[in-house]
């Protein structure tokens, strides 16, 4: 079921140079829609030509502003005239030296700076927050111990702080934070995407997003000796787009939604690409045994409470209200990852 994309006002995506992002703002732009996208350095053209490239084969327009998460009120011109905010714009990555620094100030402070703009932009109706399952759990023990083995929206993440892990600890306030600010109002309404590991094609020349990280280790050989059983969700990132889509535009949505297509292991993402790619790359074969795991641990940017805690727990995340609330159809895990796989190898990610 298609979201009808109204266009009659101009649409704010934060963080616009990502990848979850990029897909937003392609459905945007396909269904003609005046996308204000705001970046951190509109000036550099590497981080945008994806952009401009799908603004030239489409109906719509996109203008870029110069806005950052850590400066007030960097967010106001951007919004300007906008009936709709998608707020994407959060620090991924495992490459922080100090977490309060490099990725909580980003993810709550900059949650703040843009729905303070939406409380001063009249035009706003409906926030669309890309938050994450990191701020449902932390680890698949987290799964284990929910009301009947299930995290569903009702789940909050208790377990992640500054020291675990703590890229779940700055979703999980600056969701939070979100919820604060929105239920202080009436005029917008907040709705949350809640994604496992994004997966699929990226757009742009070097993402950044941890996404590709993670794979990158399936197929570089970090993993040739075997790879951690360690469960987690993973989701399309053309699905995760949908699914904002939805969010922004169905007057009737609301709350949280999880978008996870499948539940799998990092084993199982491997053993997967090994079935196309196995003859050309050192893709993991085997699980790796616990006591390497959690040594192994932080040499692969994992805290080793969350690998002992993870192993071997089965993960069981609930998808059903992202599918009837917003009509999201999820494409399979081995299209999505065997389509990532490709782009990276174009990009030259495995080249020795
Ligand atoms: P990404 O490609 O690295 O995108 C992150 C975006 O945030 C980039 O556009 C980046 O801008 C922007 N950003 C970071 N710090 C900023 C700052 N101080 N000021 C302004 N912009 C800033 O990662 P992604 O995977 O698309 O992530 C997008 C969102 O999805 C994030 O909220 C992430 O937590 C969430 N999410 C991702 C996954 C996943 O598996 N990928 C899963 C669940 C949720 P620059 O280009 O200037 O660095």
């Amino acid at each position: 079921m298609t979201t009808e994309i109204d266009t009659s006002s101009p649409v704010l995506v934060t963080g616009a140079t990502g990848y979850v992002a990029g897909w937003i703002i392609k459905e945007l732009l396909d269904a003609g829609a005046t996308v204000h996208a705001a970046v951190r350095d509109p000036a550099n053209a590497d981080k945008i030509a994806h952009l401009d490239a799908l603004a030239a084969d489409a109906p719509g327009t996109i203008t870029y502003f110069r806005s950052d998460l850590l400066r007030d009120g960097s967010y106001d011109e951007a919004m300007a005239g906008c009936a709709v905010v998608f707020h994407t714009a959060s620090p991924f990555t495992s490459d922080f030296t100090d977490p309060q620094r490099d990725l909580i100030d980003p993810a709550v402070e900059g949650t703040r700076t843009v729905l303070e703009s939406a409380n001063r932009t009249p035009s706003v109706r409906r926030v669309v927050l890309t938050s994450s399952v990191a701020a449902i759990f932390t680890d698949a023990a987290d799964g284990a111990e929910a009301p009947g083995g299930v995290l569903t929206e009702d789940v909050w993440n208790t377990s992640a702080s500054l020291t675990y892990e703590p890229y779940n600890y700055s979703k999980t306030l600056a969701e939070k934070k979100a919820w604060e600010i929105a239920e202080a109002q009436s005029r917008w309404s907040l709705v949350v995407i809640n994604p496992s590991l994004v997966i699929g094609p990226g757009m742009q020349r070097r993402p950044t997003s941890e996404s590709f990280a993670i794979v990158k280790q399936l197929g570089d050989g970090t993993m040739r000796l075997g790879a951690p059983k360690v469960a987690l969700g993973v989701v399309d990132v053309r699905d995760v787009a949908t699914a904002h889509i939805a969010a922004a535009f169905r007057p009737d949505a609301a709350g949280r939604h999880i978008t996870s297509a499948e539940n799998t292991t990092i084993l199982d993402l491997g053993l997967t690409l090994r079935e196309r790619f196995g003859s050309k790359y050192p893709l993991p074969r085997t699980p790796l045994p616990k006591f390497l795991m959690v040594v192994a641990a932080p040499f692969v940017g994992r805290d080793r409470r969350f690998v002992s805690r993870g192993i071997g727990v089965p993960l069981r995340l609930d998808n059903s209200k992202s599918r009837s609330a917003l009509g999201v159809t999820y494409r399979p895990m081995k299209e999505s990852l065997e389509e990532m796989f490709e782009f990276m190898i174009e990009q030259g990610y495995f080249k020795r």
